[in-house]
């Protein structure tokens, strides 16, 4: 995760971008926060009420970031391409009006696949380290190791031999820098807001 001032300076960076493509001079403060939850790389929450535009916060998935940090400023600015229109009361969905203006303003259109969590595993013989998605509750061991034991007629199953978790990380998929997911689900309503009014998703 990125320090604040450092988050608020990319935010900052990407508000002037994308100002400058659709032709906003000012905006409205625009909080940048973390979500571990989110299923996406971030999302954009507006809040409009009476067709009006009331607010919004841009959430980043630390987890996506933690894996492909360098789209950081690319994702900060397809976010706020949502809130801009919104704060136009424009459609903020990823209608035409969206592209077009994420594309000027240098943002990503797709975001690649949010990686997974892998527990890293050390063979205290031969120093591999292996990856499992999951984390398992009884000892494995290292395949090469208990071939080369059960060789040597030794006993290859014992506890010093065994794996060793020393830690988890964010991996991508098997085919990491694929663009292919959607960045967000285009510019969600704040829970609270009416469902007539301004337009929003396609
Ligand atoms: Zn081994
Ligand atoms: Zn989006």
């Amino acid at each position: 995760m990125l320090a604040p001032p450092a988050l608020a300076l990319e935010t900052e960076k990407a508000l002037d971008l994308v100002g400058r493509a659709l032709f906003l001079p000012t905006w409205p403060t625009v909080p940048v926060r973390w979500n571990r939850r989110l299923r996406r790389a971030g999302r954009a929450i507006i809040e409009v009420r009476g067709g009006r535009f009331r607010g919004a916060v841009i959430e980043l998935s630390p987890t996506y970031f933690e894996v492909y940090p360098e789209d950081l400023a690319g994702i900060l600015v397809h976010e706020a391409v949502h809130v801009g229109l919104a704060v136009q009361g424009r459609p903020f969905g990823h209608g035409p009006e969206f592209q077009r203006a994420c594309a000027a303003a240098g943002g990503l259109l797709h975001s690649r696949w949010l990686p997974g969590r892998v527990f890293r595993y050390r063979c205290p013989v031969c120093e591999l380290v292996l990856e499992r998605r999951r984390r398992t509750a009884a000892s494995r061991w290292c395949a090469d190791c208990v071939g080369r034991a059960e060789a040597e007629g030794g006993d290859p199953y014992t506890v010093p031999r065994a794996l060793r978790l020393i830690g988890t990380a964010f991996s991508g998929p098997e085919r990491p820098g694929e663009a292919t997911q959607p960045v967000c689900d285009g510019g969600e309503r704040a829970p609270d807001a009416p469902r007539s009014g301004a337009p929003g998703c396609p």
